[in-house]
């Protein structure tokens, strides 16, 4: 059921691995119970990032490969009821790109028992849009800002829309979606002297920064290890400014590992998925625009759920195909192996 990309999507039977054990959550073979299921609700996007994309964008999924919503909404109540899912986030591409997703997060809120709803965004249009996404039972957003200074903005999106999304985070604030994360990666050469004014940034107004290091993930794999700005050099820089302790938080499956700013209460994130991987603590299962489910962002497999709906699979069958697809999940991403590949499709098509 799991094909490798490139090949083309089987249609799943209900034949289980029998080496999984009988529990119904999604067990992994290395003792993690994926809780978390992170989904992408398209891979379009509005903003060219440049780690992320290329400047003429990318080859978009056409519309009828896409989960329909009465689809995406069977899978995700399937997941919620059936699999012990606790905590939905939904990303892309830009989710807010997505017609409907309101309709789509109150059907999600109203499942019992209730799943904690987080949605990322690139701030875009989420000034007009915050309280209606609030009111359709999102918990928390998190904001992506890579810098303060419009003329950075602009070259690290390819987009002059700065103001866009500083109001946009103002107006989640206030609609009551917090805290409000802002993800940041910084770029060598680019913004990477920019860590302590995002964090004086974050600190004023009451949101919570992590840095994400950059990853290789890009459509046009572009990455490189050497040039790559790590959690080590972000903790030094913003040290030039705070005093940093680590948090004695249990950090459970969150992938940021939190320091407390100043004696606190303030925190401020890294997330280190290079340089201290956190695989081990993994609690994530992945859902794809598409339907496909990936055991990890850098999985270079991925099984096909929407055949099995559109073949007429029932709700038992497609559960167990994915708790197969779990159960082979993989210890790590394995950047550091020397046979590394990364995978076929970017970040933005995967959900990030
Ligand atoms: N478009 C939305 C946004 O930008 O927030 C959601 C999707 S985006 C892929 C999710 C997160 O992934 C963003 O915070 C973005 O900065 C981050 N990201 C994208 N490409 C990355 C890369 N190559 N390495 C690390 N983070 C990356
Ligand atoms: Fe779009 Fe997000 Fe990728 Fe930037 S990081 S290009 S906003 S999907």
């Amino acid at each position: 059921m799991t094909t490798e990309l490139g090949l083309p999507s089987l249609r799943g039977g209900a034949s289980r691995d029998p080496a999984r054990p009988a529990d119904p959550r999604l067990v992994d073979g290395f003792g993690r119970v994926a809780t978390d299921l992170r989904i992408s609700l398209t891979d379009r996007c509005n903003l060219r990032c440049t780690y992320c994309m290329p400047a003429e964008g990318l080859d978009w999924m056409p519309r009828e490969e896409q989960l329909t919503d009465a689809e995406l909404n069977r899978l995700i109540a399937l997941a919620v009821r059936d699999l012990g899912i606790e905590e939905l986030r939904f990303t892309g591409g830009e989710p807010l790109l997505r017609k409907g997703l309101e309709e789509i997060f109150s059907a999600a809120s109203a499942l019992e028992p209730r799943p904690d709803i987080s949605l990322t965004t690139n701030g875009i249009g989420l000034a007009r849009r915050a309280g209606a996404l609030a009111a359709s039972g999102v918990n928390r957003l998190n904001v992506s800002m890579d810098t303060l200074r419009p003329e950075r903005f602009a070259q690290i999106t390819r987009r002059d829309r700065l103001s866009d999304v500083i109001d946009g985070m103002a107006a989640a604030h206030a609609a009551g979606l917090s805290p409000v994360k802002i993800n940041a990666v910084l770029l060598r050469g680019v913004n990477d002297d920019e860590a302590a004014d995002l964090l004086e940034f974050a600190l004023t107004h009451g949101y919570q920064l992590r840095f994400i290091e950059q990853m290789p993930l890009d459509a046009q794999h572009g990455w490189r290890r050497t040039e790559m700005i790590t959690a080590e050099e972000i903790l030094a820089r913003l040290e030039e400014r705070f005093v940093l302790t680590p948090s004695d938080e249990d950090r459970g499956g969150a992938p940021a590992e939190r320091f407390v700013v100043d004696g606190g209460p303030a925190t401020v994130g890294v997330i280190a998925s290079v340089t201290r991987p956190f695989c081990g603590a993994c609690d994530r299962t992945r859902l794809t625009a598409d339907g496909q489910v990936r055991t990890c962002l850098f999985a270079t497999g991925e099984t096909d759920l929407r055949a099995m709906l559109r073949g007429g699979a029932t709700d038992a069958e497609i559960a167990d195909v994915w708790r197969d697809a779990m159960w082979g999940k993989k210890a790590g991403h394995g950047i550091d192996d020397p046979g590394f590949l990364q995978p076929a499709r970017p970040m933005s098509a995967i959900g990030g």
